[in-house]
């Protein structure tokens, strides 16, 4: 099969790879149908993490069952199917309370290199869910959003507490940001305020239902979410970027009393344990459990009521993988959709 291999940082090539086989009997093989560039493959693309060897690429998929383990029980062949990016049992105790991407079994989907034409998913009871038919061809970005942006961003938003009728403070403007901003209005917030320099970025958060854009960053920008909520800062604050810079940010636009979920992954962030002591901020973050809501977020794609496949402003065949990464380094895309 072909898919996608790092070599070095701005080095990534589509090669010809072996097939992914049943290996373990909780295994699935799936014939993908979508793929992605996400914003965090750009860490090894930027060399911000090191490539040491090539590496297959790509955590984000949809598509057909094609082969199945002999104890897989609820997955079958013919099935179209989305997975996150960490494969969980779905049955220990971490999982049945909602952390799927902490399961006691988990295993990084993304070692199998999802930027391919086939791809092993071990776990596949606890991993995959099935969409309730085959979906039409419109509804496959949204749906291929769902296995890791909008998951992410709504887990931002569900560990930032979100509520009716309350404001919401979106650190970033990458797709997980600008998912968060539809989760924050899916989940019932009244102001969305998104934290975006990028005219096109502000654009689809204000269609996802951003109700007010600041353009600052840093203290500038806290002074601005402050201006806009009385001096108090949001009720809630999702972070997805990663730094020092926007997570400080996020918690400090954030009210004594509320919460931050922080979802951009972090990159040699050091909290002052002082400040966040006095802050009376709650913080919640971390790889995001997908699985949790996927069968939510499968429903609401199905039906219609949100489309967050918008994020994909970039669409590529998988033969094109290094111009899919070249755009959204450069930020001349917010997010690559590759087509098989
Ligand atoms: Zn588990």
């Amino acid at each position: 099969m072909r898919g996608a291999v790092i070599h070095a940082p701005g080095d990534v090539r589509l090669e010809t790879r072996e097939n992914p086989t049943i290996q373990a009997p909780t295994d699935a093989v799936i014939r993908m149908s979508a793929t992605c560039v996400c914003g965090s493959d750009l860490w090894d693309y930027r060399g911000i993490n090191p490539v040491t060897s090539p590496t297959p690429m790509g955590h984000e998929y949809v598509g057909i069952v094609e082969e199945v383990g002999s104890h897989v029980t609820t997955i079958t062949p013919g099935q179209f199917v989305i997975g996150s990016f960490f494969a969980s049992d779905n049955t220990c105790e971490i999982c049945r309370a909602g952390f799927q991407t902490s399961c006691v079994h988990r295993e990084f989907v993304g070692a199998g290199g999802a930027q391919a034409e086939y791809l092993r998913v071990p776990l596949a009871d606890g991993t995959l869910v099935a969409t309730p038919d085959l979906p039409d061809a419109t509804m496959i970005p949204s749906l291929l959003a769902a296995s890791d942006v909008l998951g992410t961003g709504w887990f931002g938003a569900v560990a930032a507490d979100v509520q009716p009728g309350k404001t919401v403070v979106v650190v970033g403007d990458g797709a997980v940001g600008l998912l968060a901003v539809l989760a924050a209005k899916e989940l019932g917030a009244e102001r969305i305020i998104a934290m975006s320099r990028h005219e096109s970025r502000q654009k689809l958060a204000t269609e996802f239902g951003a109700t007010d854009i600041v353009t600052e960053r840093g203290n500038e920008g806290v002074a601005r979410i402050k201006d806009l909520t009385d001096g108090l800062g949001a009720h809630s604050v999702i972070e997805a970027v990663g730094t020092q810079e926007s997570i400080m940010q996020a918690i400090r636009s954030a009210r004594p009393g509320s919460a931050a979920g922080y979802v951009g992954v972090s990159h040699d962030v050091q909290l002052p344990g002082e400040e966040l002591f006095y802050s009376h901020v709650r913080l919640l973050g971390g790889p995001a459990p997908v699985r949790r809501f996927l069968p939510d977020l499968i429903d609401r794609i199905w039906t219609g009521t949100i489309n967050p496949g918008k994020v994909f402003d970039l669409t590529l065949p998988l033969a094109d993988v290094a111009e899919g990464y070249r755009a959204m380094d450069e930020r001349r895309a917010i997010k690559t959709l590759l087509t098989l």
